[in-house]
């Protein structure tokens, strides 16, 4: 570490505030330790954090939670961890225009519990809420089970101050739903996985909380009958809030029996929502489906984890996007890939929306996993999407490639990246296209 960066840093944001050394462990990521983590307190001091890594050709690793510290490709070179723990306000909440500012090292569960003292949510429903902040969620687009019903944070967010690699503060968006006329900048850098500069803080759309809120369960034999049952409700009048499919082994990981398990939720107004069950029940009978049951409220954040929770040491994680028709069969046969080499696998879908996460384990045949990863992305090409390596050791990301290929699309990513960040200093080589 270069020392007159370190005093620099350290005079930016206070000593205490430069983590180097011992300290370094939890910032750790596929072996890789950095050579600082930093934790500004205010705008300036992250502008002034970029400025100087910047002049310094050093990388900078904006962190959130770190829940997704390892997704992508590990970043070319070692560089300083930007930590956002200590921007953590609510900063303006206007319930009666029902939107919200937030800075993005609050957690998702701190700023929903804010917002519910007033009757209102955020709707996105991210894993690892606890943890996850509104920045890494924003950077990776992440979403949980009720995206079916309320979108991605694409459909939320309306407003979003970022600093750009030369240390400009740039507001993009505003309080107003429909903003200034311009490109859409808010928009630019949600998924960007911190590739185009640090979010600060960001301004989303709320909602009222529900008067009521249900989760049920219905079982099945096979899941492709389950599948069948997804599309019946997709063509009915019934509007769930959420649309899972869980097979087998990830309905065990939430104990709900082990076989192949349809999860719908619905909110509103007690009495549509007995409707709806009872539509549900009638739906479901003919195509194979059991009673439909109850889940206990805990159940909703445990869903966007089941296919991971599955195993306690999972040796890949591989998030599909099909159409949604073809979700059942691509799960059957995700399931059958892997079995015909010996692994076991599990598999959970936000079925409505034609995404899932499959979890895979490398015992007994540890051989397998390349080819079987393999074989699951060509599943996904097949019904119309793509697939992401989300989580794996470092040596099967360099046999099985973390994204897939964005085609002509990834030139102009290319393009847009050296634009905002011609220094390459933001996650150098985390993402896809090589960015
Ligand atoms: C095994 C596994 C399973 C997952 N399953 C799902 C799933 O089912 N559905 C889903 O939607 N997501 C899933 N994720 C992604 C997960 O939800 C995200 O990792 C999480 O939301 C990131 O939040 P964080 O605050 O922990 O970000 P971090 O882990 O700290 O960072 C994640 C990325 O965002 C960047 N980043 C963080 N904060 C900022 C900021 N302020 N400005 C710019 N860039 C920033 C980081 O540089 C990094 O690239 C999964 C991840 C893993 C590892």
């Amino acid at each position: 570490m270069d020392p007159a960066l370190l005093d620099r840093l350290r005079a930016s944001v206070g000593v205490a505030h430069v983590l180097t050394g011992v300290d370094l462990s939890p910032y750790v990521v596929e072996g890789r330790t950095p050579k600082a983590a930093v934790f500004p307190g205010s705008l300036e001091e992250v502008a002034a954090v970029v400025r100087h890594a910047g002049a310094a050709g050093a990388p900078i690793l904006p962190w959130g939670g770190g829940t997704g510290a390892g997704v992508g490709a590990p970043t070319a070179r070692t560089g300083i961890v930007l930590g956002l723990s200590r921007l953590r306000r609510l900063v303006e909440h206007e319930p009666g225009d029902l939107t919200a500012t937030v800075e993005a090292g609050m957690t998702i569960e701190g700023l929903q519990t804010a917002l519910r003292a007033r009757g209102q949510w955020l709707s996105l429903d991210p894993p690892d809420a606890g943890r996850a902040t509104v920045g890494g969620v924003l950077a990776t687009n992440a979403s949980g089970p009720r995206r079916h019903l309320y979108g991605t944070a694409r459909d939320l967010l309306i407003g979003v101050t970022v600093v750009t690699a030369d240390g400009s503060v740039v507001r993009g968006g505003g309080k107003v739903v429909k903003n200034v006329a311009g490109y859409d900048l808010p928009k630019l850098f949600i998924g960007s996985y911190g590739t185009l500069g640090v979010i600060l803080d960001a301004t989303f759309k709320l909602r009222p909380v529900a008067d009521e809120e249900r989760l049920v369960a219905v079982a099945f034999e096979r899941v492709q009958d389950a599948g069948a049952a997804v599309r019946a409700v997709m063509a009915s009048d019934l509007i769930p809030s959420a649309l899972d499919l869980l097979d087998g082994p990830a309905s065990a990981a939430l104990a709900l029996g082990g076989t192949p398990t349809l999860v719908v939720g619905f909110d509103g107004l007690a009495e549509q929502i007995e409707w709806q069950l009872a539509e549900l029940a009638g739906l479901v009978k003919p195509l194979g489906g059991g009673e439909v049951t109850a889940l206990p409220a805990g159940t909703w954040p445990r869903l966007a984890c089941a296919a991971r929770d599955a195993f306690d040491a999972p040796a890949a994680v591989m998030v599909l996007s099909v159409l949604p028709t073809r979700v059942a069969d691509t799960m059957a046969r995700g399931a059958a890939a892997a079995r015909a080499r010996g692994l076991p696998s599990a598999w959970a879908a936000h079925a409505g929306v034609g995404t899932m996460t499959a979890a895979l384990v490398a015992e007994p045949e540890p051989g397998g996993v390349g080819a079987t990863l393999t074989e699951w992305r060509a599943l996904a090409r097949e019904g119309g999407g793509h697939a992401t390596l989300l989580w794996a050791p470092l040596a099967m990301k360099s046999q099985v490639p973390v994204w897939d290929d964005p085609g002509p699309a990834g030139r102009l990513m290319q393009r847009i990246k050296a634009q905002l960040d011609p220094g390459n200093v933001f996650n150098p080589g985390r993402f896809v296209a090589g960015i």
